[in-house]
């Protein structure tokens, strides 16, 4: 039997239900990955993320052919030319299967509908649950409707854990000798993402590691960017180079046991696997997620800022915030950003700048290394209060506040923003005065909005949207 599996967010041969599937019972397997440069520019995806995959594609390639399976690697534009070239691919090769994992984003799912269309006659197509620890759509309220608030979603999804537990699939046995490796370099534009090894035995050994040293502190230390306190496994889960799956395991061989419910040791951490969930499940059963639509329909109606200069200041982090551009900076050069400066950034992008979160999606889309549509979404509809169990419209973040909480000595601030090195922790927050009266004032902008008032004005056009649904 011959078996075809097509790679996508799946990069990985250990616990790939696909792969793992297809190569059961001694069937022979072939792997392919389409390469669609176009769509990726469509998607507005980021060229450092590219590079990232360019590279891990390599890793995989080379793992593929050490356990004697061959690796070809295609290309179509855009997702439309998927079906033809699959069919004129199998045509010179046929195979009796092809073997995938689901994907959640709406064109992902349209592009495998046409290939359902296209293919069903000349092959059996079987599609698995490679993305999830529970498949989107398995988990559901009474009413068989996706759940629209996190805690009774992440409830059941812990009931789920309980009674279930989650499946850990092995690496397949090598299916012959081993093979020559297939380059994989690809074309479009990429910047350097060397930072980050690739690889799937490198994102395993991160994630022993940072369940080893940091998961039980994660709680206290996940909030503060100076401090490495969170795994930096986005990258890696994103391109399905890490499953989920893995994520529970590597916490179970840490702690020896699994926490399934709040106040456990670890289950912290645990509550974020569910957050990323969370967040695909309803991309799967609100496909507006995936167009551009609010989660709430009654926001389309905010009138959001047109402003092009502040959201250029926002960009290149010349806000006179010095949270927000620490942050952007940091964005910029890295292609990564601390959730807790995420959220910020995102609050004063929507709330303090009136822009919309669909700007923002859209920058941190071409920016960062671990950009994936379901969280990046999901964290900006909520942050702009337009999502599912959204922040409430009224909770408008503090920029300074936030600076102060968490950077309080200003050691993440000082590090992005060279012109700030020499002002003291008291002053850092808002350092504008205290750089008037030692004549550096020229070296950072004033603030392009006062805080108190940008507040007032976000809430006033929530209100205003309610004021329209009652008239
Ligand atoms: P950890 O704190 O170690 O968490 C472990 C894993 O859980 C993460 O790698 C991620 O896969 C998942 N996770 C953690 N927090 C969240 C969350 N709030 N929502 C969904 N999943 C989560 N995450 C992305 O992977 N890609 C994005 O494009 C993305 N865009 C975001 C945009 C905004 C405005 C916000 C507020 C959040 C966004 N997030 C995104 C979620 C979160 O910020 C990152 O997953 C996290 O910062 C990655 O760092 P880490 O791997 O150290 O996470």
């Amino acid at each position: 039997m011959q078996h075809l599996v097509w790679f996508r967010t799946d990069l990985r041969v250990a616990d790939n239900p696909a792969l793992y599937e297809a190569a059961a019972n001694g069937a022979q397997v072939h792997a392919i990955y389409i390469d669609c440069p176009k769509q990726w520019q469509l998607h507005g995806r980021s060229p450092i993320q590219r590079d990232f995959l360019s590279r891990h594609l390599q890793a995989l390639s080379e793992q593929l052919a050490a356990l004697g399976i061959p690796f070809t690697l295609l290309s179509a534009p855009t997702f439309a030319g998927v079906p033809e070239v699959l069919a004129s691919w199998l045509a010179k090769h046929p195979h009796h299967a092809l073997y995938a994992n689901r994907e959640v984003a709406v064109d992902e799912r349209r592009r495998d509908k046409a290939v359902q269309q296209r293919l069903k006659e000349v092959l059996d197509i079987r599609v698995f649950n490679g993305d999830c620890v529970f498949n989107p759509g398995s988990l559901t309220t009474l009413n068989g409707d996706m759940y629209k608030v996190f805690t009774p979603f992440a409830k059941t999804w812990l009931k789920a854990l309980r009674n279930t537990g989650y499946r850990l699939l092995p690496t397949p046995n090598a299916q012959g000798d081993a093979l020559s490796v297939t380059q994989c370099d690809l074309s479009g534009e990429r910047v350097s993402s060397e930072h980050w090894p690739a690889g799937e035995q490198q994102a395993a050994e991160q994630l022993a590691s940072f369940c080893e040293d940091h998961l039980l502190d994660y709680g206290e230390q996940r909030d503060f960017p100076a401090v490495t306190g969170t795994s930096q496994l986005s990258p890696y889960l994103a391109l399905g180079i890490l499953s989920p799956n893995q994520c529970l395991a590597a916490i179970e061989q840490a702690l020896g046991t699994l926490p399934t419910s709040r106040g456990e040791r670890g289950f912290v951490w645990l509550n974020e696997i569910i957050w990323r969930e969370f967040y695909r499940h309803l991309m799967v059963a609100f496909s507006r997620l995936s167009m551009n639509r609010a989660f709430k329909p009654e926001t389309e109606a905010l009138q959001w800022s047109q402003d092009t200069e502040s959201f250029a200041a926002w960009c290149t982090g010349q806000t006179g915030y010095p949270i927000v551009d620490a942050a952007m900076r940091c964005l910029n050069e890295t292609g990564w950003m601390h959730n807790r400066l995420r959220m910020i950034v995102a609050s004063f992008l929507t709330k303090d700048l009136h822009l919309s979160w669909r700007q923002g999606e859209d920058y941190f889309m071409s920016r960062l290394i671990d950009a994936e549509l379901a969280a990046n979404n999901g964290g900006w509809q909520w942050a702009a209060g337009t999502g599912a169990d959204a922040a409430p419209y009224f909770r408008v973040f503090n920029p300074v506040t936030q600076s102060k909480r968490f950077d309080e000595q200003g050691d993440f601030i000082r590090h992005w923003l060279p012109e700030l090195a020499k002002v003291p922790a008291k002053f850092i927050h808002q350092p504008q005065t205290w750089l008037e009266q030692h004549q550096l004032g020229h070296t950072y902008p004033a603030p392009i909005v006062d805080h108190n008032r940008a507040r007032k004005y976000a809430i006033a056009m929530f209100d205003a949207l309610k004021d329209q649904e009652s008239s």
